[in-house]
């Protein structure tokens, strides 16, 4: 009787712990059927479908009188539409928002554990926003922070969506920041510097070693006595850097705003190219005959989409760029560049595509079929398909419609445990 009070705080205290929402873990072999009002299933729509889900896989998929439902437990999501679990191309977790401290002092000032432990929230806030998976480009100076997250996600320590991580990033000396201290100190940089044939290949081999699952390259940045971007890497470092990584079944992902910079990336072999700001039409339709796909990040930064004002030059530039990667059919990959402006907003680079002229059902597709076979995995996510992990998200309404609906998040499933729901 004695310990009866500790016993209650026990509870009380693991209760309180327990991340918010709360899991529903799936055993193995236990059965779901979701029964939405629509199911998306990554190419097209089909009214009065459900889906059936066994342990960590989707089981069955049809009309909701096919997908039989003995024994199985029953979740009615009246009214909303079911789709994969969305995929965002390019977040980083280990950033906050730079409305609430520039990315300078974040890198500089915040320490590791900080900055896992806010990552641990991003995270959650990603997973409950209905984005099942996530390519995070580059920790900015928080070392190896997403290998070790995704091993806490993975073993269910941490809740938070599927994680392709790329570590450190690799910069060309001397281009990347800070920058704004004195020129004898030697200031660790927000990514690895890596040169030339032998560092490069060190470089690329050890973030690998370290569990990259990307390689991360920056083919330009603004740097030296002009303004704006220039090219950083040449041509033959990009391929030496890609070549490598290839041996490994590792793709290259490459920052770059500048067509030149671009242009060296798309020759190099690389797999996606990110931002593009400054893409012209013949880098585009290069890009498009290589197959290689862009990550237009139209939201990224720390202002509030809509823009405050949608003619500014820049906002002009962004448009005009975007609209003419669509224009030469180059593949687009959803990636926001989530984490200079705040983990859960997600869905607003969905949205400014739309509003930017891609066609809405493309969109859904970019990040979910179509950002599946960009990432290598249409053999797990990315469809509404009986044998993929069961990655289901729903919303309130119709998102091929109005994408604004994706902000109404009913449902939330990934490997067939429920993180949301009504
Ligand atoms: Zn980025």
């Amino acid at each position: 009787m004695r310990h009866a009070p500790f016993a209650v705080l026990v509870v009380l205290l693991v209760s309180a712990l327990e991340p918010a929402p709360s899991a529903q873990n799936a055993p193995a072999t236990s059965v779901t059927v979701v029964k939405p009002a629509r199911v998306f299933d990554g190419d097209a729509m089909h009214e009065g479908w459900a889906v059936r889900v066994k342990g960590d896989r989707i089981d069955a998929v049809g009309s909701a009188a096919s997908v039989t439902a003995a024994d199985a437990r029953i979740v009615d999501l009246p009214g909303t539409t079911l789709m994969p679990g969305l995929v965002g191309g390019h977040s980083h977790v280990l950033l906050h928002s730079y409305n609430e401290t520039s990315w300078n002092d974040q890198v500089s000032r915040e320490g590791l554990a900080l900055r896992a432990a806010r990552a641990v929230n991003h995270l959650r806030a990603t997973l409950t926003a209905g984005f099942t998976t996530i390519r995070d480009l580059g920790t900015e100076g928080a070392q190896y922070a997403d290998v070790e997250l995704k091993q806490a996600v993975n073993q269910g320590i941490i809740p938070g969506p599927r994680m392709l991580v790329s570590t450190k990033a690799i910069v060309a000396t001397g281009s990347y920041q800070p920058k704004t201290f004195v020129l004898q100190w030697t200031i660790p940089q927000g990514a690895e510097e890596a040169d030339g044939v032998d560092s490069l290949i060190r470089v690329v081999r050890d973030q690998i070693g370290k569990g990259a699952d990307w390689i991360k390259m920056y083919g330009d940045y603004r740097w030296g006595p002009l303004p704006g971007s220039h090219p950083t890497f040449s041509l033959d470092e990009m391929k030496l850097a890609a070549e490598t990584a290839k041996s490994a079944g590792v793709p290259i992902a490459v920052h770059a705003n500048t067509a030149e910079g671009m242009r060296r990336a798309a020759l190099a072999g690389v797999e996606t190219i990110e931002h593009g700001g400054e893409g012209t039409p013949e880098v585009f339709k290069l890009m498009a005959e290589r197959h290689v796909a862009l990550c237009a990040t139209i939201t990224a930064g720390a202002g509030p989409w809509p823009p405050v004002n949608p003619d500014s030059p820049a906002a002009q530039r962004k448009r005009a760029s975007f609209k003419a990667a669509l224009a030469a059919g180059v593949t687009i990959l959803n990636g926001s560049d989530v984490g200079t402006f705040p983990h859960g907003d997600n869905a607003r680079e969905l949205e400014a595509m739309v509003a930017y002229g891609m066609p809405i059902v493309d969109t859904l597709k970019s990040a979910t079929s179509v950002a599946a076979r960009v990432l290598h995995m249409e053999n797990q996510i990315g469809r509404v398909k009986e044998g993929l992990f069961a990655d289901l998200v729903a919303f309130d309404g119709d998102p091929t419609r109005d994408i604004s609906a994706l902000r109404r998040v009913k449902f939330v499933m990934k490997n067939g445990t429920i993180y949301r729901q009504p």
